[in-house]
């Protein structure tokens, strides 16, 4: 029997640049904009929902900056090593306690560093331009201005004023801030859930006896990493095998519950390679098919009606890892409220090998930047094949260096732009 053949001719994908995809992908996502209340000891890496300020002043009153004595300038500016000036010391003031006199001419009160002024008095003498005998202090070098080692009161910012401003994140200096304003809970823009699957029939996890022709599952975790250092909250399915009707489900279930989807695989022009008809089928509107970028190439991303956006990400380690720093961190920044538009780490290195960029393709070459003593960066390619399905010479990658598409080899030495990762 003559079995009738139909034969499927796959359409030929509509490629677009890096920067084109980049663009597209950016425009297409909005900030986030619910919010929730942290408490200052979560809040680090979180990103500002409101604009912070104080009813504080910083200082929070006239302190002392230095070990020594609070003075009155008028009282002690003829000051010289032949002719010290001599005070009644009057009190003692450690750092957290209050003054209990006010300070008359001809005074002075031991103060440390921190503490508050006394009333009356207007300058500090260092304690190493003093010597003392009893309840006198013999000032040897007079202050050159008045005020001198007096931190004001509102001298680093006055009560009232925005301190942090919305959109910013929370870093170590950030944390900082918030404590000393006494800002023990904070609005935050929610952080984006990100579902994130493995497709494909060969893989297994990690903890499963490996069969010929099986391959061990390793994207899920470096996808989630990425996600945890992003600040995203992953929410991971596993592994989806490459069944379409399995597929149809798993997506649709987390289309509906995520922020972003990031699925690894069938993202290809093969036989199993079902996301892409599947995202169509489940409403999807495909705006990236593939991407001229090596490696990485067939990235497909579609936006649904409920604002959630499908990253179908290619199965090979690297090319995934390639398309999340390049195109999902840029998504991320952007849903997570930052007010300032964020931008990749690019610098220019001089590459200390030849490399070899695809010719039509921007290329991506993994390896390692590093700054000389005159803080000139230099790049070092990673050694080993390049191949997108090697993630062993992945190991310690700091940097992408990003060649344009050319059929020129680059020599070594040349400047380069290289992406900064991590
Ligand atoms: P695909 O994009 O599905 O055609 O997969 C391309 C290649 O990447 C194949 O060799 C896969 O076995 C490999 N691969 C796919 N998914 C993963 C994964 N989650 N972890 C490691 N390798 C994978
Ligand atoms: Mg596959």
């Amino acid at each position: 029997m003559i079995e009738k053949t139909t034969v499927q001719i796959k359409q030929a994908k509509s490629m677009l640049t890096v920067n084109q995809a980049e663009s597209l992908i950016l425009d297409i996502i909005s900030p986030l904009d619910q919010t929730e209340i942290c408490s200052l000891e979560n809040v680090f890496n979180r990103v500002l929902a409101e604009s912070l300020s104080s009813s504080l002043d910083f200082p929070y009153w006239d302190n002392s900056a230095m070990d020594g004595y609070a003075v009155k300038f008028e009282d002690v500016k003829g000051a010289t090593p032949d002719r010290p000036i001599v005070l009644t010391v009057i009190e003692e003031i450690p750092a957290g306690r209050k003054p209990q006199l006010t300070l008359r001419s001809q005074q002075a009160a031991r103060i440390f560093t921190g503490a508050m002024l006394p009333t009356g008095a207007d300058t500090i003498v260092m304690q190493e331009n003093t010597t003392t005998q009893g309840d006198r202090v013999s000032i040897l070098i007079a202050p050159s201005n008045p005020q001198m080692f007096v931190r004001k009161k509102g001298e680093y910012a006055e009560a009232g004023k925005i301190l942090l401003a919305q959109g910013t994140t929370i870093k170590e200096p950030e944390m900082a801030i918030l404590a000393t304003a006494q800002k023990t809970e904070v609005t935050v823009y929610r952080r984006p859930l990100v579902a994130i699957f493995s497709t494909g029939d060969e893989l297994i996890s990690p903890d499963k006896t490996l069969e010929p022709g099986q391959i061990i599952d390793s994207n899920q975790f470096a996808l989630t990493s990425f996600l945890q250092g992003q600040g995203a909250i992953p929410l991971n399915l596993g592994i989806v095998a490459d069944d379409r009707d399995r597929l149809r489900e798993t997506m649709s279930q987390v289309i509906n519950r995520a922020d972003l989807v990031l699925s690894t695989g069938g993202v290809s022009v093969g036989d199993y390679d079902y996301v892409e008809e599947l995202l169509k089928e489940l409403g999807g509107e495909i705006l990236i098919q593939s991407v001229a970028i090596k490696p990485g190439k067939p990235l497909t991303v579609a936006k649904f009606a409920n604002g959630c956006i499908y990253f179908g990400i290619p199965g090979n380690p690297v090319s995934a890892l390639v398309s999340c720093w390049r195109f999902v961190q840029p998504a991320l920044k952007k849903l997570s409220g930052l007010a300032h538009p964020w931008r990749p780490n690019f610098i220019k290195a001089r590459t200390k090998n030849s490399l070899k960029p695809d010719s039509k393709r921007e290329t991506y070459l993994w390896g390692k930047v590093h700054w000389d003593n005159e803080g000139n960066a230099q790049f070092q390619v990673a050694s080993g094949s390049h191949s997108s399905g090697n993630l062993i010479n992945l190991a310690q990658t700091n940097c992408l260096a990003c060649l344009p598409q050319s059929e020129q080899n680059i020599e070594i030495d040349q400047a380069i732009l290289v992406m900064l990762i991590g």
